[in-house]
């Protein structure tokens, strides 16, 4: 998590702070990305999504089987749906997002039986640390 935390303080003025790092089974740094929404005009340019593509092109593959999603908030609907399509072995996030989060907030898209796949989740890691950078940023647009 210190890491995405890391990643997320590079985000893009403007765009709202969020950070994701994915580590492949051995640990080992394969992919990471930040929200870029603003910066690039783009709705799909989440940082989870940065994060599996730059993966899924390192990787040379679109699935990312045994790796692990580090985010510092709780992926949205689109994310999750991300995150599933490419096989994403488990889940970590920081901040809780209560009103878009599908992840356990909103909904719960990740652990739904119906799905071939499913995720481990670990939500709520370094929640504070992780809501208080959201809040500054929000703070500051004040
Ligand atoms: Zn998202």
């Amino acid at each position: 998590m210190g890491r995405a935390m890391e990643v997320a303080a590079g985000t893009p003025h403007g765009d709202v702070p969020v950070g994701a790092v994915i580590f492949d089974a051995d640990g080992n740094e394969v992919g990471w990305g930040v929200n870029r929404r603003e910066a690039n005009g783009d709705p799909t340019a989440h940082a989870e999504v940065e994060a599996i593509r730059d993966a899924a092109r390192r990787l040379g593959t679109w699935r990312l089987d045994g790796c692990e999603l580090v985010v510092t908030l709780e992926p949205c609907t689109m994310c999750a749906g991300a995150i599933l399509g490419a096989r994403v072995k488990s889940l970590v996030f920081g901040a809780w997002e209560p009103k878009t989060g599908a992840v356990g907030s909103l909904l719960d898209a990740l652990r739904d039986p119906h799905h071939l796949h499913t995720v481990d989740v670990r939500g709520g890691v370094r929640e504070q640390e992780n809501a208080e950078l959201l809040s500054r940023f929000f703070a500051s647009l004040r």
